[in-house]
């Protein structure tokens, strides 16, 4: 049964009512968001709509601190996997929507494999499988092969060990395969929350269903998937309307299945081939961009916040301070684009990159600024998913098991990826971050796998 908890008056009202919160009505709410304290409907929507740049540079301090407190300096890496551009739909935003003519593929499973090589050579652990939606081109049983592909693949030096996916909203059945495959979290992003700009965008296909797209993630938990990711492509509505829409989209994920988002991903709307830019009337600037995800940060703490290539070096790194726990790193948006890129062929993706810096000088910058990326996947293969996650995210044993977890999977990265001046970078930031982690056999522990790692072929050390 579908359920439409979006109430577009009810957000819209909050949001007109906000812009009466005074100056000390907003410093109260930072004071509370100061002290950890959850905020309600109204008072995320006031610092939304608030416009004075002392609360402002407010809402900064206090997001970054609550990202260092969280998620200290680590930063989880992953690649998007393009696999088949094949797509019934009409989203007015995107290259592979069904009215754009070009040369559509899809990957045979060699080809997935050419892409993992690629992948793994740059030493990706973590993929985001994508795909357009078409039931004859890409069916769910595709989409299990894929992952299968993935999965069994073993090089010298590892293998991919957490697929994500993104695909289009799909039955409960479907779901249940996905979740019987081994994926991590499943990602749909909503779009928009705003059902008339929904509705204008969407022109044809099965995602022009408002309600059924809604109500995916319900489907997939359903299914036992209890690991989802949302997001909206920032630039079709309201900004602010649209992080109303994921908190509340999230309260209703946590109050039926004890579960919200894992993660929220925050793109941000592209030029792209097949569609003008200047057909969306609301973009989004830097500034507001930055304010949102500050604001995301604060609202729900304990959700991982993922960024893509769609941003710039610029931009990425100034969000990384507000927020952002998860980056992409060397991607592609074409399907078969890495093999592609391997042969110098001219691209054509999806949307365009702004980053495209390859993945070593992504995470080797990282590291020049105090950050330690991380390859680590431990919590989906420990089994600890969904609400076992959560209740590890929010204690503070966090710090005794994603630290020591990135400082290997980041030890292995440098000596199976990273020449000489890298390595000795990397051992520099880890000599830095052991003694952080406080339990005292944990450290110890880890003291002896990072020798182990670089002493030896021994890999996959996780807490
Ligand atoms: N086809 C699936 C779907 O639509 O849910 C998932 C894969 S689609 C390749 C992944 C995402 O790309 C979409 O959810 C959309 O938000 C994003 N996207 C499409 N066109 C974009 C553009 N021009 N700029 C930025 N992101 C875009
Ligand atoms: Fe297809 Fe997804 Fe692009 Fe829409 S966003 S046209 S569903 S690939």
């Amino acid at each position: 049964m579908s359920d439409n908890f979006i109430n577009l008056k009810y957000i819209e009202d909050i949001l007109h009512e906000a812009k009466n919160a005074g100056d000390a009505a907003v410093s109260r709410i930072l004071d509370k968001a100061e002290n950890g304290e959850s905020l309600n409907h109204n008072e995320i929507a006031a610092l939304l709509v608030n416009e004075n740049g002392g609360h402002l540079n407010r809402i900064f301090d206090i997001a970054g601190k609550i990202k260092r407190r969280i998620y200290g300096s680590r930063i989880v890496m992953f690649a998007p996997l393009y696999v088949s551009d094949h797509c019934v739909n009409r989203c007015a935003y995107c290259s592979f929507n069904r009215a754009h003519d070009f040369n559509r593929r899809k990957l045979t499973m060699d080809e997935v494999r050419e892409e993992v090589k690629v992948l793994e050579k740059m030493g990706h652990k973590r993929l985001a499988l994508e795909a357009g939606e078409s039931e004859t081109e890409c069916p769910i049983e595709y989409i299990l092969d894929c992952i299968k592909t993935i999965y069994d693949m073993k090089f010298e030096n590892g293998e991919i060990r957490r697929v994500n996916v993104n695909i289009a909203a799909t039955t409960t059945e479907n779901y249940r395969k996905l979740k019987a495959a081994g994926i991590g979290t499943y990602i749909l992003f909503q779009e928009t929350y705003h059902e008339p700009t929904y509705s204008r965008v969407h022109l044809a296909g099965p995602k022009k269903d408002f309600a059924w797209h809604l109500n995916a993630f319900d489907r997939a938990q359903d299914a036992g998937i209890d690991d989802v990711g949302g997001g909206v492509l920032f630039g079709l509505a309201d900004p602010y309307f649209e992080v109303m829409g994921l908190l509340i989209h999230n309260e209703h994920l946590e109050a039926k299945y004890k579960t919200g988002f894992h993660t929220i991903s925050v793109p941000r709307l592209c030029p792209a081939e097949g569609m003008s830019i200047n057909d969306f009337p609301n973009p989004v600037d830097d500034a507001t961009f930055a304010k949102i995800v500050a604001i995301i940060r604060i609202a729900v703490p304990f959700t991982g916040m993922i960024l893509s290539t769609r941003e710039n070096h610029e931009m990425r790194k100034k969000l990384l301070r507000l927020g952002i726990s998860q980056i992409s790193a060397g991607s592609s948006t074409e399907t078969g684009g890495y093999a592609k890129r391997e042969r110098n062929e001219k691209a054509n993706p999806q949307f365009m990159v702004n980053d495209d810096r390859s993945a070593l000088s992504i995470i080797s910058e990282l590291i020049d600024d105090g950050y330690i990326p991380s390859f680590c996947t431990a919590c989906y293969r420990g089994g600890r998913t969904g609400d076992r996650f959560m209740s590890l995210a929010k204690s503070a044993e966090i710090g005794n098991v994603c630290l020591p977890n990135a400082l290997m999977t980041l030890c292995e990265y440098s000596m199976d990826y990273g020449d000489a001046a890298f390595r000795e970078k990397t051992a520099a930031i880890i000599e830095k971050e052991i003694p952080n982690i406080a339990n005292e056999a944990v450290r110890q522990k880890t003291i002896e796998n990072v020798k182990k790692i670089r002493t030896g072929n021994e890999r996959d050390f996780f807490v």
